[in-house]
């Protein structure tokens, strides 16, 4: 199959070109043709050639596959008697480096879109585009990167913390702020070292860093005259933390918030209808000696008590005070302030009542097979249940939770104000400080 010369590196000299078809990518095979190469150690060229052998190369991808080259090179014999090496590889100088897995123009684009985008990053987009690479690939790529010592030119930089091996050898790294450039590593984080680098550079007037006191100290000690700021980064923090400290210095408000608005959104009475008006006292009147009876001693009295929260709701006492005042539940006062008429058990019962406990043996040995609530509620409407079938699968629910255990019914109510008060004042501070 003819290939186009222009798809391989320019400068590079081949025959024999084969290009075979892959699933899902392509194989290329070719000769090098070069008349000689220069030896490595002397630099003598050399056109006696000893051998043969294949290199395997990747290549930059086309039409999203991944391309693989087959390169068959030569091996030559140095001429030179005062030389070392007797036998040396071809050399391509531009093309492909020595003991080289790619060609240059591959790895370039793996240092480009490994500055770009890190490790992980750059190399999950090598593989979308054909290159498959693994992120250890893309990091050693950039470490080979040839850093030019820079000069520091401004008098304004920035030092922080940075990891070798994260979690345990840290070094300091130099940014020049001015230039946007690292001008140098040091190889900890110790004041002493940064105290050493600053006296070997005067010209720093002010220095960024973060809160660590090693370096406050190494500034200190090495540029006594440069101005120390907080790095933006850091400021955010401390900002935040501040912010933090405000919210615990009024837990109890913000508390008292998040209730009431989780009564709100449960479509119960306002916090603030609940308080005493003002004037008034804030506790309850003690209860007289016929109501302390009733509440007390001789048993729960529902029609009391339901008029009594409503007298106290009306008076402004909130549900709190009402529900320890007259021993019973927040919830049952909400819902005694929430009904008009008190509804005796007996009528709820009346509501609910069906003869469905005539068919609870035989539900629950129907129930062992795999049968749906429609077939057996079919089943004992034809042999006289008198219920509907929503009132079928209440008691049907409740008579398969019976042969579990309390606790793992118990797990199953959720707390009305659960998810507000799982709020931590941590996440509350950072949705504070975006919407500033
Ligand atoms: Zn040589």
């Amino acid at each position: 199959m003819f290939i186009p010369s222009f798809i391989f590196p320019s400068g590079l000299k081949l025959s024999k070109v084969v290009l075979i078809k892959l699933d899902p990518g392509m194989l290329i095979a070719a000769v090098s043709t070069q008349k000689c190469s220069a030896c490595p150690c002397c630099g003598k060229r050399s056109k006696s050639v000893h051998g043969f052998y294949d290199r395997s190369l990747a290549d930059l991808p086309v039409s999203g596959r991944e391309v693989k080259v087959i390169l068959r090179v030569r091996k030559f014999f140095c001429k030179n008697r005062n030389c070392l090496r007797k036998v040396f590889t071809e050399r391509f100088i531009d093309q492909i480096k020595p003991y080289g897995r790619c060609f240059s123009r591959s790895a370039d684009m793996v240092r480009s879109v490994g500055l770009k985008l890190g490790g992980n990053k750059g190399a999950d987009l090598c593989k979308v585009i054909g290159y498959p690479i693994s992120s250890s690939t893309v990091l050693r790529t950039l470490a080979g990167i040839r850093v030019s010592p820079t000069t520091l030119t401004s008098g304004t930089i920035g030092v922080d913390d940075w990891a070798y091996k994260k979690g345990r050898n840290y070094g300091t790294i130099i940014v020049d702020l001015i230039k946007k450039e690292v001008i140098d590593l040091l190889p900890d984080r110790e004041a002493d070292t940064l105290a050493d680098w600053l006296k070997a550079h005067p010209e720093v007037h002010t220095v960024s860093r973060d809160r660590a006191s090693a370096y406050a100290q190494g500034i200190r000690n090495g540029a006594c005259d440069a101005i120390q700021v907080a790095d933006r980064f850091h400021l955010l923090v401390n900002l935040k933390d501040a912010f933090q400290r405000s919210l615990r210095s009024h837990s109890s408000v913000i508390k008292k918030c998040f209730e009431e608005i989780g009564t709100r959104q449960a479509g119960l009475p306002k916090t603030e209808e609940m308080k005493p008006e003002s004037g008034e006292i804030s506790t309850l009147p003690s209860p007289t000696e016929e109501e302390a009876r009733t509440v007390g001693n001789v048993g729960p009295d529902r029609q009391f008590k339901f008029k009594k929260a409503k007298e106290l709701h009306q008076k402004g006492y909130s549900i709190k005070a009402i529900a320890k005042q007259l021993g019973a539940g927040r919830k049952t006062i909400r819902k005694y302030i929430a009904s008009e008429c008190l509804v005796s058990r007996e009528v709820i019962r009346s509501r609910t009542l069906t003869n469905f406990c005539d068919f609870e043996s035989e539900l629950i040995s129907l129930s062992q097979s795999q049968t749906t609530y429609l077939n057996l509620f079919n089943h004992i409407s034809e042999n006289g249940f008198d219920g509907k079938y929503s009132q079928f699968c209440i008691r049907m629910n409740k008579l398969i939770d019976d042969g579990k255990s309390a606790k793992a019914r118990s797990n199953k109510v959720r707390p009305l104000l659960k998810p507000i008060r799982t709020w931590s004042l941590s996440k509350l501070a950072h949705i504070a400080l975006a919407k500033t």
